[in-house]
């Protein structure tokens, strides 16, 4: 959450600045701000709102200059202000900077510093880190002034600095929260993540916790907070600047929708060996023997993530034999997690900078236990900390409501069945039905899409409900709360997610004419259970749309709406099911007049705790 951008260089500053924010706007939209070195001063404006607002503030203003920073925030501590607004500044209006993440023990360090006699402008955590570099430099060089407030300030930071009294530099620091260093021709971008940097350049050098870097606009100087200098290596980016734009489409969610049978195909690509009934995963190798006697997996992970976990749990145990808990990860480090040396704990987190997953995944490394990730950043740091793991290579996900993402975990978690399920008792058989099926899947899932108008009516006709029941059972039982979760970020409509089996005790209360209902209801294992489950829906008059399989007249018959999906292998319907639920709750999120790519109050890459 929140975006900060810098540059460094050459070029004139602030269109880099600005064209950097709206890529990172997903992280956050609270306010936005920058502060650019013009004319030998920092020139900083802020506004409250979408970068757009900030755009037109300074619209027409002679901001020029080749060094500045900037932010869009998400706010943790103090209202979405201009006061608020990053970038924050000293006493004496030398010292700017942006932040992201929280200073935990800002309080007390601000009682401190309103004692030496600072004067606060914003209610924010961040401000202090400003003061107190101020108040240090009063002795030291900068840099010193910035290790000794690092060492001061607790919680979680990407930070960066500009100073005027010191031009022709930027300071950056990271701990918890991700930094990126773009590596260009003339000069450097720092960003929260590659989606600014892609455009300028492909060379990146990502910054370790407890790491700072002096920039200036022809070198760069890495230090860790003891104040020794670290060799890092550069990394080569595999996306392109096309992949991290809209290309037409409406929305960035929409565009998403649209590629997963793309984001699957090359998930799977390389890795399924359909005639073996295997899957190679090249990110297991070191780990294969490993992984070969666990007894027990634990999948931390949060939001749509923790549904793919719970899919990944049926699969698992199912055709794996392997004992899999999902944890929310938020939770999973403060009780007393059961670990031991047979236990495998897997992360799964888009961005790989999930706050919550990252520290459950530390909590489980110092338990002893091995960890993997299942991630779509490619060198984000729970990749990096993962003793191993699969990346998804869905390419970039902008969106703030995770689509394309979500599926794609699904088809690694099928990978990794059949990579643990053959090492263990699965068949050859069963290896190669999975095997064949999830090849499969990305040309059903372009079958669903091709009925995105029927969905869109569908969505239209019921877009004025305020409540709604997602029900499924079994594989599926996941996928009614990934399909409630949607329609309540992006269409703010309440939804209750439920099993189909739990409605009777207690969810059927509420249902009525004016409560409808979502039920998935495809033709696999637990049907007959789920018809029935709608008959007692309608028994109590109320609506249901239904999630079918193609063929399926019967259904019909006994629901208001019905959107049908193809066939596939039991274990594999959470694909394909899922995706007439993520249209549904884009199309009514249109039809209310909704900024689907930015829904209120959320912010993709969730780096606060
Ligand atoms: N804690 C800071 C604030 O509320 C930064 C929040 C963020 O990382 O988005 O302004």
């Amino acid at each position: 959450m929140c975006g900060i951008v810098g540059y460094i260089g050459k070029r004139e500053a602030l269109p880099i600045l600005m064209d950097g924010l709206k890529r990172l706007e997903y992280r956050g939209y609270d306010s936005a701000g920058i502060s650019v070195f013009s004319g030998g001063k920092v020139v900083t404006e802020r506004a409250v709102g979408k970068v757009a607002e900030l755009e037109n503030k300074i619209n027409g203003k002679k901001i020029s200059g080749c060094i500045g920073i900037a932010h869009t925030r998400w706010a943790t501590h103090g209202k979405p202000t201009e006061k608020n607004a990053h970038p924050h500044c000293d006493c004496q209006k030398n010292i700017f900077l942006v932040h992201n993440g929280i200073i935990e023990n800002y309080k007390e360090l601000k009682e401190d510093l309103e004692k030496a006699g600072h004067k606060f402008s914003s209610e924010t955590d961040t401000e202090i880190v400003a003061h107190l570099i101020e108040e240090y430099e009063k002795q030291v060089p900068l840099k010193e002034a910035v290790w000794r407030t690092l060492a001061h300030i607790s919680g979680t930071y990407g930070l960066a600095i500009v100073d005027q009294k010191n031009p022709g530099k930027i300071i950056i620091a990271r701990n918890g929260s991700p930094l990126v260093l773009g590596v260009m021709e003339d000069g450097y971008i720092i960003a929260s993540d590659i989606a600014p940097i892609v455009c300028y350049t492909d060379r990146v050098i990502y910054l370790d916790d407890g790491e700072m870097a002096e920039l200036t606009d022809e070198s760069h100087k890495i230090t860790n907070f003891k104040r020794k200098k670290v060799e890092k290596e550069i990394s080569k980016i595999d996306w392109s600047v096309e992949e991290a734009e809209k290309k037409g489409y409406p929305h960035f969610m929409l565009k998403e929708i649209t590629e997963q049978p793309e984001a699957v195909e090359n998930s799977i690509r390389g890795r399924l060996v359909a005639p073996e009934g295997i899957a190679k995963l090249g990110g297991l190798r070191d780990v294969a023997e490993k992984t070969r006697h666990l007894k027990r997996i634990v999948v931390v992970s949060c939001g749509t993530s923790y549904y793919a976990g719970l899919v990944g749990k049926y699969m698992l145990e199912e055709y794996a034999g392997i004992r899999t808990d999902v944890e929310h990860a938020s939770e999973f480090r403060y009780r007393k997690p059961l670990l031991d040396e047979n236990t495998a704990v897997v992360a799964i987190s888009q961005s790989g900078e999930t706050a919550d997953t990252l520290a459950a995944i530390r909590e489980a490394k110092n338990k002893g236990a091995l960890t993997l990730g299942i991630v779509n950043v490619v060198g984000s740091t729970i990749a990096r900390e993962t003793d191993a793991g699969v990346y998804n290579h869905a390419g970039p996900e902008i969106g703030v409501a995770s689509t394309k993402a979500f599926t794609s975990q699904l088809s690694i978690l099928a990978l990794l069945t059949l990579f643990l399920g053959r090492q263990r008792e699965m068949s050859l058989v069963t290896g190669k039905r999975i095997a064949e099926e999830l090849a499969e899947i990305p040309h059903l899932m372009r079958r669903i899409l091709k009925k995105a108008n029927d969905i869109k009516m569908i969505a239209e006709k019921y877009s004025e409900y305020s409540n709604f029941l997602y029900l499924g059972r079994k594989y599926n039982y996941p996928i009614a709360m990934e399909g409630a979760l949607k329609i309540k970020e992006i269409s703010y409509v309440h939804a209750e997610g439920y099993p189909f089996g739990e409605m009777k005790h207690g969810p059927i209360a509420l249902i009525d004419k004016n409560f409808p209902t979502m039920a998935i209801a495809t033709s696999d294992s637990v049907y007959e259970k789920t018809l029935s489950g709608i008959q007692e829906v309608k028994a109590r008059s109320g609506k249901v749309i239904a999630i079918a399989t193609k063929g399926d007249r019967e259904i019909q018959k006994m629901v208001d709406d019905v959107i049908y999906i193809p066939k596939t292998l039991e274990m594999l319907t959470p694909l394909l099911s899922v995706i007439p639920l993520q249209l549904f709750a884009y199309y009514c999120a249109v039809s209310k007049g909704l900024d689907v790519d930015k829904p209120r109050n959320l912010a993709k890459s969730v780096t606060v705790e």
